[in-house]
């Protein structure tokens, strides 16, 4: 009997995955295919094909968040059909959001955390749109008042990711993104007065620039607009992007200055799902006080029911994001994240010392000052390799380590980054240090005649 004929016995529910006629065909893949296909079925072909993709614990190129609790999996699921826009019929998670708002406000001392006003949005691209949104308007409005041009309107900052040059673009602003010099790896005051004119509307500091790991000197930059501001009248505020540096300094850096403590930082964006521990899909953005978001950015909406006010590029949007952040909040409070956020920073500056003994490489940063990360560059010479090469062979073990070139003017300069988050242990890190000095073994001995291995790496 041909065996298809058995199978067309077999009730769905006792039948074999591998052994229904769905997973002998091949689904059609870039068209909807014509009829049904068993849920069962259909989820164990896409959970396969999923197979291929890298395993998320091993990328130690991404800021984002790779390790949750079960209890944040369970409100994940709880929240599934809730739209946080929809804050009339779900008043309790605009509640929550509002509550994480104030936390944040409060972590960054805004001086009436109760006054200041801020929002989630899907990650700091966002919350960097917005924050430079209300920092146009801000400009434009007080440029108007005093009668002059508000055409060309620019923003200074130094190597920044790429949301500040999206904002840019999509909203007609000239970046000045001032290039690096010597060794410097992030804004210098003395880079202001050349950069800055009446015509910036502010100033992005970054606490942890992505190429790094290092924190720009917020609190300098500050000293060094104030003084412009009596020297010349100009009176710039700074947005400091905290995406990551934000869930890290106030518990690990306590005694850094860099938040509204400083007058002249206006507005901060974080993102909740980098370090502050939250799962895919939420950032937030902080205003100093309600003055800082002008009114006429803010929507009001009646037809969800009530009368809310949204201030946001998107509209509906999962809830169960903000609610896990809360729930991180509250399960770890202060103490919590100081821990998991002081063993990842230990373990950045193990690892950046373990890897200063291998010869070949050059700390960029060794993970001491800023976040939990480590950069390094090669020696000059000839090492028979690249560390596109060496990214491309501690692949083969899972690893997923970026390689790049600085911003301009270092591009010369290659840097090898690792980033090290919850979840990421010190044993996991021994192993990738293990694995690293085996595939430079194995790259000494076999040098790489003309290497292939071209930079494509997308900052996340
Ligand atoms: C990751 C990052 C961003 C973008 O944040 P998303 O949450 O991925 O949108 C912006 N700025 C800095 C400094 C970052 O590290």
């Amino acid at each position: 009997m041909p065996i298809h004929a058995v199978k067309d016995h077999l009730h769905p529910s006792i039948e074999d995955i591998y052994s229904t006629s769905s997973s002998e065909r091949s689904l059609p893949k870039y068209r909807m295919p014509d009829g049904l296909t068993e849920a069962h079925a259909a989820y164990a072909l896409v959970r396969d094909e999923l197979l291929l993709d890298g395993n998320a614990r091993q990328n130690l190129a991404t800021f984002c968040t790779t390790w949750v609790e079960d209890e944040v999996k369970q409100l994940m699921t709880d929240a599934v059909d809730k739209n946080m826009i929809d804050k009339d019929e779900y008043p309790m998670t605009a509640e929550i959001e509002s509550r994480c708002v104030h936390i944040l406000a409060d972590l960054w001392h805004a001086e009436k955390s109760w006054d200041t006003i801020g929002c989630s949005t899907t990650g700091s691209s966002e919350a960097a749109m917005l924050g430079g949104l209300a920092l146009k308007w801000k400009w434009r409005a007080r440029r108007e008042a005093e009668g002059k041009d508000t055409a060309k309107p620019n923003i200074v900052t130094g190597p920044v990711q790429i949301c500040w040059k999206k904002f840019a673009r999509y909203f007609d602003v000239e970046i000045r993104e001032v290039p690096l010099e010597g060794d410097a790896l992030g804004l210098q005051p003395a880079d202001l007065r050349e950069h800055c004119d009446e015509n910036t509307i502010g100033v992005v500091a970054a606490l942890g620039v992505t190429f790094t790991g290092i924190y720009e000197p917020v609190e300098a930059l500050a000293r060094e607009l104030d003084a412009m501001e009596r020297d010349l009248g100009l009176d710039i505020p700074i947005h400091v992007d905290a995406a990551s540096g934000g869930f890290i300094a106030p518990f690990i850096q306590r005694d850094l200055v860099w938040d509204f403590q400083i007058d002249r930082v206006r507005s901060i964006n974080a993102s909740g799902h980098k370090y502050g521990l939250a799962p895919l899909g939420v950032g937030w953005v902080v205003w100093a006080s309600k003055d800082d978001l002008p009114d006429d950015l803010i929507f009001y909406v009646d037809y969800l029911g009530g009368n809310m006010p949204t201030f946001a590029l998107n509209f509906s949007r999962p809830g169960g994001e903000i609610i896990a952040q809360y729930y991180n909040f509250l399960r770890l409070g202060r103490e919590g994240y100081t821990a998991i956020q002081q063993a990842c920073s230990d373990t950045a500056q193990w690892l950046g010392a373990e890897l200063a003994k291998i010869g070949q490489f050059e700390m960029v940063y060794d993970g001491h000052g800023g976040l939990p990360a480590v950069a390094y560059k090669l020696k000059e010479g000839d090492h028979g390799f690249t560390l596109y090469d060496l990214s491309e062979r501690v692949r083969m073990r899972g690893w997923q380590i970026a390689s790049y070139p600085l911003p301009a003017d270092r591009e010369e300069t290659v840097v090898q980054r690792i980033l090290i988050r919850h979840g990421v242990s010190r044993d996991l890190a021994a192993l990738l240090l293990k694995d690293i000095n085996r595939a430079i073994e194995h790259l000494s001995k076999n040098p790489v005649p003309h290497s292939t291995a071209k930079p494509g790496f997308h900052h996340g």
